[in-house]
Order: C-alpha cells, then structure tokens, then sequence
C-alpha cells in the first residue's frame, strides 16, 4: 500500500458509498487521513467475560455460554431465539429477520460460545437481541478486545464506522517517519505508525498524555511551526534598505505633548531598525489596549517616507482609519507630508483623485480600511504596510498581505489581545514580536469593582453624577434578545431601562446592526452627542474615547478575564479616572472570586492572559476561539506546555527542507501544505 493511500477521498474506501461518504463530509472527514485522525472518544471494553449473575441490563458486556437449544418459530414478527446457559444462569440470544442457516453455524449445540452486546431483560429473561459479536472459542481474540468509540452523526452507523475506520487503520502503509529514532526515544515519544495504531486500539486515544497521544501532538505543533517559519523564510528576503533619518525623526517626536515610554522607544528603535535592515521587516507589535501602538507605527513612518517610500495604515473600522488620520495630520502637521483618506465612505469623485495620487507617488502615507489591499489599488512604491488591530490574520493571509506589497515593502501589525507566552510562538512565528509591556506614566489605574446585580440601583447616582461631569459610560451586556435557555441580560431591555432614567442619552449598538448602523450610533458617542452607551461586547478594541471613563459589565462571570481586561481598557484611556464595575448574580463561585482579585490587583494584560488560561484552560477561551487562535485540534497550551516549547525548537533550529517526502507527508496531514503553498513572495 503506498503512503498516497492516506491522501484518498474516503469515497475510495471498500464499503464508503455516495451516501456515507456525503455524511462523512459533513463531518468533515474527507479524506483517508481524516479517519485517522479522527480519534476514539472511548471504547467498549468487550475483553472481561462475565457471568450470566453479573449482568448488568443497559451494559455492553461479553459473556461465555453454551448453546442449549435454537428456536426458529415460523411466524412473522417472531424472533429467532438461541437459549444459551452457564453455571450461573440463563440468557436468550435473539434475533430479527436472520437466516436459520447462518445461526445454527453461528450457535453450534451445546457447544461454548463467546457473545457480546446490549444486555436485556425480557420475560424475566436475560436476553442480548441482534448482538455485536458472536465467535466460538477458538476464534476468542475476535472478541475479546477493545472497541473503540467515535463520535458520529445521523445517518452514520456506529459498526459502519468502526469497520472503515478498522480497515483502514490496518492499511496504513509504514511511513517513514520524519523523527529520528534516537530523537523519539530521548523525548519519550513514540513512532508515527505505532502511536495511530495505539490511538485507536487503545485507551490511549482519549488520553491526552498517553505516549502516542503526545506524539500526534507534537506531530501538530511541528507542522504549524513549519508553515510559520517556511512563511517567514519567504517573506524575509532581500530588500533594499531604508535610511534613518535621527534627527528628522526626533524632531517630530518631540513635538507630541508627551514623551514615549522606554517600551514604545524600545519597539520603535527595533522597528527601525529592521527597516534599516536589508531584509524584509514581518513585525507585529503586542501590547495592551492603549499602550500607545499606533503612536509608534505613525513615528516609524516619517524614516520610511524620507526614504523615498509610500506608507500605508489600514485599521478595522471606518471610524478607526479616521482616528488614525486625524491623529497622524497632527503629528504630521509642520511637514510637507501628503497624508490621504480612503474609505468605503469616500465619494467616487474623490476616491479616483486619492488613486491617482497614490499611483503617481504623490502621496506619501494612506489611511484606510481593508480596501487599501484590494486588487485595483495600485501604488507607486510602497514601503510599509501596517495593520491595527489584525488578530483575526491567519497565517496565510499575513504572507498574501505581504506579498501584496511587493518586495521592498517592509509589514508591520499591531495587536492588543495579549497572548500568553506559550501560545505566542505558535501563532506569530513567521513573524519578529515586538512587545509594549508598560503604559504611559500618566495613565492612572482603573479602579474595579465588583457589585450584585441586585444592588444595580445604587448605581444611577454614580452615573448622573459622571453625566454632569461631562464624562461617558458604556454599558455592556452580553447578549442582544432574552434568551430562554440562558440567563443573560438583554442589551435591549437594558437600553429601555436606562434611556428612562436618562432620557435622550443613551445609544444602543448590538450584533444585529449593520456596520453603517453600528458606525452612525459609535459616531454619536464619540462626538458626545449620547452620554451612555449600551451595547454587547461588540466595540471595536481599538477606538480611543477619551471622554469615557466607566465601564459597566454586566453578568461579568460570563466573560473571560482576558476579555474583562479588554473591555476595561476602553475607559480611561484620557487624563481621567476610569472606573470599571463588574457586575454579579448572587452566589459567586470560589473561581469568580479569585478572577476578580486577579483584576483588581493587575492591569498587565500579558499577565492577565497568562492567569486566564490556567484558570480557566484553553478549551474555554472563548475570546480565542472567535479570533480564530484556536485552530489546533490535539495540541492544549495547558496540557502539553512542554511540547509547545520542544516543537518550537525542533522547528526553528534545524535547518529543514521542507520539500522532502516525510514533511510534506507531515504537513497534509495537519492540511498545512496549501496555507505556505501562496507562490514566491
Ligand atoms: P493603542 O493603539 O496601543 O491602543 P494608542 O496609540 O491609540 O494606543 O494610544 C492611546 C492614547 O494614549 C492616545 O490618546 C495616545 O495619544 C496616548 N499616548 C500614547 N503614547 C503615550 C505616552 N507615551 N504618554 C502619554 N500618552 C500617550
Ligand atoms: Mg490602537
């Protein structure tokens, strides 16, 4: 069997017709591979053979017994029956539309056989109907073994499966394994053939720190790391240098009324000086939520410009591309700079004048949305590329953004979901990491607390007061309509309650409106025509409201700590005290208790990220999941904590060619090869 046999379409399978095959798909089991990797959730144990005293009815069990007398009634409906005995009791074997002549080769008289199946009890009688397995004794192995559980959808019969599943488990041709013996053995591994055979033959297969287990795992972590640093490879190439100009760019640093942290100057020179670099510049910056990132990416701009180069800087949001715009006309203000706007919101007339400009090299930095990257756009010589905001880039579409920009355009991203250490790796190793840790000094820290819900009407005084102080307040529910089946807070019937009290002052923003709609009601909030703003968690990360410093949340236990952490950052961010108040149900579990200590003691998002993914574990990340980090099927950052380092540096320090049977074999496994399959860049 060759090892292509793997890469099949299931439907070249003995047995796997059109229509199994159509369910298997929809279980996104596509391919030979995806049966192999599609691992037992639990197994049968069928190896004790119990006494006929020891039944347990509801229970799959095996039993040994002998055949007393076979029972073929020649009425329709009525099922053959096999009466069966052992030292302790008696059982009916039972079976519906099943040919004589099979059964009585099945259940020889008075001879043992071994039986395995559902037990029954009918007619004050043990009775197993249509069983599982049926052998004489010397054929026991047939029985007396594991078998494994997966988990299934309609349409897909459970023996079906199994028997594919088995088929092609026994196929699997020997590969050759892209680990070294001596390598296996020193990290207490197992080799790739023997670890899927155990996988799906053993317990091993729901244990996740079973040896074979860990192998898959590790198996994963490699062939995610190997599509990052192949990425990496392709992108960091030859480039021709940027100048760096000190003086021109200290000049313009000097004039924001404030002076950077140690951390934005550190992240600055490393941004410099990778442009300065012959190599491509593939940065992405970390840092919390007004850490001060896109202060930084605007001051890395002016070396860039003065070098010759286009710059852009595309944001998320309509709303955030003009922020960024207006903030760098500021900074940009005492310089011949041509600094231009591009959005969906911008008039055809205007917008061909934008492309032309930009075609002809008179402009010198564009801001904008994500149609700065579309097809039509062209540039004259584009020399950085930044992205804000970009955590929901995967790995392919970070290297077709830089292959967009041709190959002296250096790419900077920024990012302000801090990502616990051993994740950071696995997901921005094509990339060098830039990391904010500190905020500026004159931040002040905001002050959390924690109240009942039943208490909330002590805070209407609170809130009038801020309103009469000119300040703003979101309020944040986390969900849209009333559920029934789950116990949430409804935005909508929050705004009701609330534009009651304070009429004409709230604005509401759910997951329902459109981006035009959600647009139209943040701008009222940003130019302080509403004073609260209801919403689910749907404000945009990186917007600066300088006028809001409180942050209601309620049902506060439904959100992780990290998203706590992100949420609190919107407020505060002026000169301002921000305050944010989390709050309760009754009856806070020993966990709740301990996360809101965790933020009121903290407001370093990188340690907060860290104390939520042990607290809660990685499965439960939900932040995560929806900003698509979680794309790893075996591997847990908790759990195989070890092994994320050890792929990390088998991968990036070995020189690896990634064109070799046994890693290309490795990584349509893991369905990597398309994502670095993008063409040169
Ligand atoms: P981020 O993009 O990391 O969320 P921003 O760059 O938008 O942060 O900065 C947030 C706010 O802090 C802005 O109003 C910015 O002008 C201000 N800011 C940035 N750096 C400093 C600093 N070193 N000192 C004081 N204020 C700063
Ligand atoms: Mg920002």
């Amino acid at each position: 069997m060759k090892k292509d046999f793997i890469f099949n379409d299931v439907n070249k399978l003995k047995g796997v017709g059109a229509q199994l095959s159509k369910y298997l798909k929809k279980k996104k089991i596509e391919k030979v591979k995806d049966i192999i990797l599609n691992l037992p959730y639990s197994e049968t144990d069928r190896s004790k053979l119990y006494k006929l005293n020891e039944l347990e009815v509801g229970k799959i069990q095996s039993i040994k017994v002998i055949v007393k007398k076979l029972n073929f009634p020649r009425v329709r409906n009525l099922p053959n029956t096999i009466k069966c005995e052992d030292e302790t009791g008696k059982i009916n074997i039972t079976y519906f539309n099943s040919r004589e002549g099979y059964l009585r080769k099945l259940f020889p008289l008075n001879e043992w056989v071994i039986v395995s199946g559902k037990i029954n009890y009918f007619n004050k009688n043990y009775q197993i109907t249509n069983p599982d397995y049926v052998t004489t004794l010397d054929n026991k192995d047939y029985v007396v073994k594991n078998i494994p559980k997966y988990n299934l959808t309609k349409g897909i019969n459970e023996k079906k499966y199994r028997s594919i599943s088995e088929q092609v488990i026994n196929q699997i041709p020997s590969i050759t394994d892209w680990l070294d013996e001596d390598y296996i053995n020193k990290h207490n591994l197992l080799g790739w053939n023997l670890s899927i055979n155990k996988l799906h033959k053993s317990k091993d297969g729901k244990n996740n720190l079973s040896k074979s287990f860990r192998r898959l795992v590790f198996d994963e972590l490699c062939a995610n790391f190997f599509t990052l640093s192949e990425s990496r490879k392709r992108i960091k190439k030859n480039k021709l240098s940027k100048k760096i100009i000190k003086e021109k760019s200290n000049f313009i640093e000097k004039r924001l009324p404030f002076s950077l942290t140690k951390s934005q100057e550190k992240v600055l020179s490393e941004i410099n000086e990778d442009l300065n670099s012959e190599k491509r510049m593939f940065r992405i910056i970390q840092g919390d939520v007004g850490s001060g990132k896109t202060i930084v990416s605007l001051l890395a701009i002016s070396n860039v410009i003065e070098s010759g180069y286009q710059c852009a800087l595309m944001g998320p949001t309509e709303i955030l591309a003009k922020q960024h715009f207006e903030l760098a006309k500021k900074i940009y203000k005492d310089t011949n700079f041509k600094i231009d706007l591009l959005t969906g919101k911008t008039e055809i007339k205007e917008r061909k004048k934008i492309l032309e400009n930009l075609e002809k090299g008179k402009t010198n930095l564009i801001i904008g949305t994500h149609s700065l990257f579309q097809k039509k756009i062209n540039f004259r010589k584009l020399g950085l590329a930044i992205i804000d905001e970009q955590h929901k880039f995967g790995v392919k579409q970070r290297s077709e953004l830089a292959k967009k920009g041709g190959n002296n355009c250096d790419v900077l991203l920024m990012s302000a979901t801090p990502i616990p250490r051993t994740m950071m790796m696995s997901l921005y190793g094509d990339m060098d990491i830039s990391k904010i840790t500190e905020k500026p000094n004159n931040r002040k820290k905001i002050n959390t607390i924690s109240k009942p819900e039943k208490k909330v009407n002590e805070l209407w005084p609170f809130l009038k007061k801020q309103i009469l102080n000119k300040n703003q307040i979101f309020w944040v529910c986390p969900l849209i309509e009333e559920s029934s089946f789950l116990d949430f807070s409804s935005a909508k019937k929050k705004f009701d309650l609330i534009n009651k009290k304070f009429p004409n002052q709230v604005g509401l923003i759910h997951g329902a409106l459109d981006k035009n709609e959600k647009e139209i009601v943040l701008k009222k909030f940003l130019d302080k025509k509403i004073s609260i703003l209801v919403s689910t968690t749907v404000i945009e990360v990186g917007i600066d409201f300088p006028n809001a410093n409180l942050i209601v949340i309620e049902n506060a236990n439904k959100f992780g700590l990290a998203q706590l952490h992100q949420l609190r950052g919107r407020v505060g961010r002026g000169e301002k005290q921000g305050t944010c108040v989390l709050l309760f149900k009754d009856g806070l579990s020993k966990n709740a208790i301990k996360r809101i200590k965790i933020l009121k003691s903290s407001d370093d998002g990188f340690y907060i990220a860290e104390e939520d993914l042990k607290l809660r574990g990685f499965g439960d990340l939900i932040g995560y999941q929806q900003s698509g980090i979680k794309n790893f099927r075996f591997a847990d950052p908790v759990i195989h904590e070890d092994l994320f380092k050890l792929a990390e540096k088998y991968v990036f320090s070995n020189e690896i060619n990634i064109n070799e049977d046994k890693y290309s074999f490795l990584l349509k496994l893991f369905d990597r090869a398309e994502i670095i399959n993008v063409g040169e860049i």
